[in-house]
């Protein structure tokens, strides 16, 4: 029996994560520096959750969650993490505590999608959520911050798509023009969006279908009918942004596949590295309305979530600088012993330390070498019975192509200088 993976979920495996530890620690830091705390919510939440606030008739719900019943509770594992923000921060009444806060979260997320590129089952986000101001500022400060955070990734090309869906009582509105003008042309709409027209009209200016495009032509945009309200924070959002010089591009067919949005929407797409066709590399927007409908008090909201995957086929940096390596050679038993200690000194010091303990068997020098350059390693220290008699070390070093037979108590200080030195191109001892 030959076991893999399920299928959309991957393994990641060492190598690939000093790519994946650059960008959340780049996350981290700009998140921290904006004030955000990391929250870490459950994996596994009660279905009813997710139905309510994604809402009944997205993609998400419809046919993209895994739902299981354990212990007489329908459950499902998070497809998305805002739900379960909006959860904890009712659960904990967060907002008796402050008037104003705000959350990031990283970690896996699960939707039963039809696997691609940049597509899967099990990926990954990077998100925040704020609660408790509704002023445009919030808007154009966490648009601005994506912006710096892709920027310091190098995604230079990065398009950011704003948009309105306006508030409580524009979202029923337009639902009606959307249905109004498309009611006399419903034969020539898609199947999909024939099903929508009276279950999700909005989601309709999503599609790609060429038979829905042309059925559109002709509908008056989100933005022409905005209330005062809605249309004075829009106008307030372009408006700082523009102060900041922040880029972006107002897009009125933006709506985004979940219905929990009101007011601002945003997306941010790259065509850089090798994204192909999943070119979304995030979105959010606000949900003025969920935490009410979640059971707490009227509270207004934003929030967006990353994807983690798409980020970094995107993020085109060749290679990633790991911390230098140590590798130390013990020829026979002994040394292997001794070898122990030095590994733990150095480590105390630091030092990334791997101790090949074939060494204290039978495996030769010119093995344990081989797999030192293999591993990348910057320095091997060899200790063998002449070495472990003298007191003494073999430093090699294996990027100048050098060594040198240094004295035990002179080992930290040489090795240190070393291992500051830049390194040149790899190569064989
Ligand atoms: P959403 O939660 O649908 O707004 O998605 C936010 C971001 O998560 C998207 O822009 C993608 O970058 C990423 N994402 C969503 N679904 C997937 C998936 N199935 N596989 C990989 N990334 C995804």
């Amino acid at each position: 029996m030959n076991y893999r993976a399920v299928k959309g979920m991957n393994d990641i495996l060492p190598d690939e994560m000093v790519r994946w530890h650059h960008l959340e620690r780049e996350f981290r830091v700009v998140a921290e520096r904006h004030g955000y705390g990391e929250v870490r919510t459950p994996i596994i939440e009660s279905t009813a959750l997710f139905t309510r606030s994604i809402g009944e008739a997205t993609d998400i719900v419809e046919k993209e969650m895994y739902s299981f019943e354990r212990h007489g509770e329908a459950l499902t594992v998070r497809p998305e993490g805002t739900a379960s923000a909006v959860r904890a921060y009712v659960e904990h009444h967060i907002h008796q505590k402050e008037p104003v806060t705000r959350w990031y979260y990283l970690g896996p997320m699960f939707r039963g999608e039809r696997p691609a590129r940049g597509r899967y089952r099990q990926f990954h986000q990077l998100g925040c959520e704020l609660f408790g101001d509704a002023g445009s500022v919030c808007d154009a400060e966490m648009i601005d911050m994506l912006h710096g955070l892709f920027m310091r990734l190098g995604i230079s090309d990065l398009e950011i798509v704003i948009n309105s869906l306006g508030g409580a009582d524009t979202r029923p509105r337009y639902r009606q023009i959307i249905v109004d003008h498309l009611e006399p042309r419903k034969a020539r709409l898609s199947e999909d969006s024939i099903r929508r027209l009276s279950s999700n009209p909005l989601r309709i200016l999503d599609s790609k279908d060429e038979r829905d495009i042309a059925a559109l032509e002709g509908l008056p945009s989100i933005i022409e009918v905005l209330t005062q309200d809605d249309r004075e924070h829009f106008d307030r959002l372009c408006s700082q942004l523009d102060r900041l010089g922040t880029p972006y591009r107002v897009d009125p067919t933006l709506v985004r596949g979940l219905d929990y949005y009101t007011r601002t929407l945003f997306e941010l797409r790259s065509q850089a590295g090798q994204v192909g066709a999943q070119n979304a590399l995030g979105g959010g927007g606000r949900y003025d309305n969920l935490v009410q409908q979640m059971g707490g008090p009227s509270t207004p909201a934003i929030g967006f979530a990353l994807g983690v995957e798409r980020i970094l086929l995107a993020m085109d940096v060749a290679e990633l600088a790991s911390p230098p390596l140590v590798v130390i050679a013990p020829i026979g038993p002994q040394a292997a012993s001794e070898a122990l200690l030095m590994a733990r000194e150095l480590r105390d010091h630091g030092i990334c330390v791997e101790l090949d303990g074939r060494g204290g068997a039978s495996t030769s020098l010119k093995a344990m070498l081989r797999r030192a350059n293999a591993r990348g390693a910057r320095v091997c220290l060899v200790l063998g019975q002449e070495e472990l008699e003298s007191q003494k070390v073999q430093l090699k070093d294996l990027a100048a192509r050098s060594q040198v037979l240094v004295a035990r108590e002179e080992l930290m200080h040489r090795l240190l200088d070393v291992l500051q030195q830049p390194m040149m191109t790899g190569g064989a001892a």
